[in-house]
C-alpha cells in the first residue's frame, strides 16, 4: 500500500515558519475531527492558552469575559472551545463558565459523580 501524499511539512499555524517535527504536537480540533499539528513552540503556546494572544493580537473578534474580563478571541477556531455564549449576550471564558451551571448546556453532558 502506498502512503498518501504527505501534506505540507510546516507547522499548521500559518503565522509560523517552523517546520513540523516528526512527532508533531496536537493543537486544536479541526472541523474534520482531526487535530492541528503544531511545532513545539506553537503547541506550548496553545496549551498555555496564549496562542491567540501571541499570533492573533491584531485580528478582530476579541471579546471580554463578562465575569473576569479576560480577553478571549471569539472569532477564531483556536479559541472556540475556550468560551461559552451567555443567554443575555456576551461571553464567559471557560474557567468562569465551568464554575457556572449553564456551561453544561454547551458541552457534552458530564456525569456528576462527586
Ligand atoms: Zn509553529
Ligand atoms: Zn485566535
Ligand atoms: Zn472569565
Amino acid at each position: 500500500m502506498s502512503a498518501p501524499p504527505a501534506p505540507s511539512k510546516s507547522c499548521y499555524n500559518s503565522h509560523c515558519t517552523e517546520l513540523r517535527p516528526d512527532r508533531p504536537r496536537k493543537g486544536w480540533r479541526l472541523r474534520t475531527g482531526e487535530f492541528a499539528e503544531l511545532c513545539d513552540r506553537c503547541a506550548s503556546l496553545y496549551e498555555e492558552g496564549r496562542f491567540c494572544e501571541t499570533f492573533h493580537s491584531k485580528a478582530s473578534g476579541w471579546r471580554d469575559c463578562e465575569s473576569c474580563g479576560k480577553h478571549v478571541h471569539c472569532g477564531c477556531i483556536v479559541s472556540a472551545h475556550t468560551f461559552a455564549l451567555l443567554d443575555p449576550g456576551g461571553i464567559e471564558c471557560a474557567t468562569c463558565a465551568r464554575k457556572n451551571v449553564h456551561f453544561v448546556a454547551f458541552g457534552p453532558i458530564l456525569s456528576f459523580n462527586e
